[in-house]
């Protein structure tokens, strides 16, 4: 294969792709509900520059402004508007506050909508109360105390307390939750600790990042079960490219439920998350940063990860038998209908009213 630049590549292969298979089935809006912005001075030290323990799991771009973000948007997306949720990095190899700050005024721009991140105990509840209220976050995404792969014997209760989840039910927050183990959501324990929250805090809304973590068809047939009944569970489709975990979810649960998310800046490389014998792994072109779990080659076809989430979602929601509407809702209505419910829609009109002050800033309404 000859080797074209980044902008020759968009143009000739990744573009067409985009048209012929996307465009004619996405929504007018896209809504990301799983991305991620955060500057190089929010490190507090760079896993990947270190010798810890997973600090080479997952390696990024050191820095991912809102600039990029709402670039790489544009590139994904470049016929309709794009919107996401978003929020820094949750580890503890970041400065939270300056982190949660920067997503903050990252929302001043129309169409983004910042999560705090937080844990158990992070922040005392007036404290957290305040932080909402006044920042506009829409809820939280419950910060991760490990590096990369090291999920250990953590439960769902040590990142997030009652406390947090207290006011989570009185302002139908958004829980946006990375389940912890390596068992991940097929985990009995990880199952309890969902189930737990769910019930006892009915009014919180628990999203499922990674559909919960199941990547492999083999780990959502253990999983979904579980949260099938909880109403106010739903799941994220970031780095999800499995039809067959996507088919399995639409069969348990209203695809009301299922949200479209990418976890940029790493659904942006070309490639697809696969999986071999019993993990997934990335294969994608080169010129990526070496990663755990990342197999790089040039010698394959390749485009966004983010279009083959959005693909597994198409095949899955024709597999499953849903209808057009149904599975563009997936897309951005499902999202914006939970984004709605916190605060009982007063969050998202004060976003709303805050952008309409600032014209030159005013994209396109959601
Ligand atoms: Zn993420």
């Amino acid at each position: 294969m000859t080797e074209l630049s980044f902008d020759e590549r968009y143009e000739q292969i990744d573009l067409p792709f985009y048209r012929e298979q996307l465009a004619p089935v996405l929504p007018r809006q896209v809504l990301d509900f799983h991305a991620h912005t955060w500057k190089s001075d929010h490190w507090k030290t760079v896993p990947w520059q270190t010798d810890a323990a997973g600090g080479k799991y997952m390696v990024t771009p050191q820095e991912y402004g809102v600039e990029r973000l709402l670039a790489d948007g544009k590139m994904l997306f470049p016929d309709r508007p794009f919107h996401a949720v978003c929020f820094g990095q949750p580890t503890p190899a970041v400065d939270i506050e300056k982190t949660n700050a920067y997503s903050a005024e990252a929302a001043r721009h129309a169409g983004l909508f910042p999560l705090l991140i937080t844990g158990r105990g992070t922040l005392a509840p007036d404290e957290l109360r305040v932080a909402i209220r006044e920042q506009g976050f829409f809820g939280y995404k419950v910060f991760l105390n490990w590096f990369g792969n090291d999920y250990g014997q953590v439960t769902v209760e040590e990142m997030i307390g009652p406390e947090e989840m207290a006011l989570a039910d009185e302002l139908r927050l958004i829980v946006l939750l990375h389940v912890p183990r390596a068992g991940r959501l097929a985990d009995p324990e990880v199952q309890c600790g969902v189930r737990k929250y769910a019930t006892e805090y009915p009014g919180a809304n628990i999203v499922l990042a990674h559909c919960g973590r199941c990547y492999l068809p083999d780990e959502m047939k253990s999983a979904i079960g579980a949260v099938a009944d909880l109403q106010n569970v739903f799941l994220d489709t970031s780095m999800v490219m499995d039809p067959l975990v996507l088919q399995m979810v639409f069969r348990y649960i209203d695809s009301s439920r299922v949200l479209f998310a990418t976890d940029l800046p790493v659904a942006a490389m070309r490639g697809r998350r696969v999986y071999v014998m019993d993990h997934w792994v990335d294969v994608v072109l080169e010129g990526y940063r070496e990663s755990e779990y990342r197999v790089a080659s040039n010698k394959i076809h390749a485009t966004f990860m983010a279009w083959e989430i959005a693909l597994a979602v198409l095949r899955a929601g024709e597999m499953a038998g849903l209808s057009q509407d149904r599975v563009k809702a997936v897309f951005c209505e499902n999202g914006m209908a939970l984004l709605r419910r916190v605060m009982n829609g007063r969050q998202l009109e004060v976003a709303m009213a805050r952008w309409e002050r600032q014209p030159s800033r005013k994209r396109d309404q959601v």
